[in-house]
């Protein structure tokens, strides 16, 4: 059953306990998340446990991230479930707010980054970025946590916040943890679960692509555009599979690079079916 939660769902009450709390000489980590929680967002806050006096999680699936068309409305969400398990990693606040008591009806202020957000998801997905970068940006203000963990499943996801962080010196420490993976390879996401049984053996291609492209690499070949085709060609072997891209790219800059002669990070986004899914890994140079 775990220890008692206090759920959260206004952002004063928030703001007001983070106040008591630091008043007190209390640490906060917080761990922001969409909920449908699996062993990713687990493994992000038991290495949050392990580091502040309090772990703040926050569920909210954020309507500013989603483009028109995408799966805002099919988005899997289990309160009951997400609150136990928060209750088993110790979690004390559950921050749960709706998206009313998050935007108002008269929102219009974002954040936006000039140059990380026009790489990988963000050419398909051209309001993502502002969406995350502003829900982050509400969510440390509201939470007012000394840390805040991301996982490195999402790697732009994590680049930009650091980027936010430093450019609009907030004074909180952003860490990222490992990609938790399903025994076979397969990235643990929430979206996991739109998968049919046969698409689910299609997904694990994502894995497949990154792991073929690291051996390639072991084997002396780092020209990036063909390891790029073979990737695809893996992934397209496999029913049902679209390409959305692969980059091998700088692993600060994003921008896509030729030849793997320093470290590298490698990302995917490929839909299996209906479903889109995002995985990669660093790659470095023998
Ligand atoms: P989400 O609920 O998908 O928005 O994810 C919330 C946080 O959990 C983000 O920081 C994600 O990067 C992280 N996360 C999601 N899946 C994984 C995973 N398989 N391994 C590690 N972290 C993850």
């Amino acid at each position: 059953m775990g220890v008692p939660i206090d759920i959260i769902p206004l952002k004063t009450e928030m703001q007001a306990r983070s106040n008591h709390l630091k008043n007190q000489g209390k640490t906060i980590a917080c761990v922001p998340t969409m909920g449908y929680l699996h062993e990713g967002h687990l493994s992000l806050m038991r290495m949050a446990r392990s580091m502040a006096d309090t772990l703040v999680v926050s569920i909210f699936v954020n309507p500013t991230q989603f483009g028109p068309g995408e799966d805002l409305g099919a988005y899997p969400r289990d309160f009951e479930r997400d609150q136990s398990l928060c209750r088993k990693v110790g979690a004390d606040i559950l921050f749960y707010p709706s998206a009313t008591e998050m935007y108002g009806s008269r929102f219009q202020t974002f954040i936006s980054l000039e140059q990380l957000p026009f790489h990988l998801c963000g050419i398909s997905r051209p309001v993502h970025f502002r969406g995350v970068a502003t829900i982050v940006t509400k969510l440390f203000n509201i939470i007012k946590p000394h840390t805040a963990l991301f996982g490195q499943k999402d790697y732009q996801q994590v680049r930009i916040i650091r980027q936010l962080v430093q450019d609009l010196d907030l004074d909180i420490q952003i860490i990222s943890g490992p990609t938790v993976r399903e025994s076979d390879g397969l990235a643990m996401s929430s979206r996991n679960a739109y998968l049919s049984t046969s698409q689910r053996l299609s997904a694990l291609t994502l894995y497949q692509a990154l792991c073929q492209t690291r051996n390639h690499l072991e084997n002396g070949l780092t020209d990036a555009k063909t390891l790029i085709q073979s990737a695809a060609s893996l992934i397209l072997s496999f029913p049902e599979t679209t390409i959305d891209y692969i980059a091998i790219c700088d692993p600060d800059t994003l921008e896509e690079i030729q030849t793997i002669d320093r470290p590298a990070v490698m990302a995917l986004a490929v839909k299996v079916g209906k479903t889109r899914l995002i995985d990669n890994m660093m790659l470095s140079p023998q």
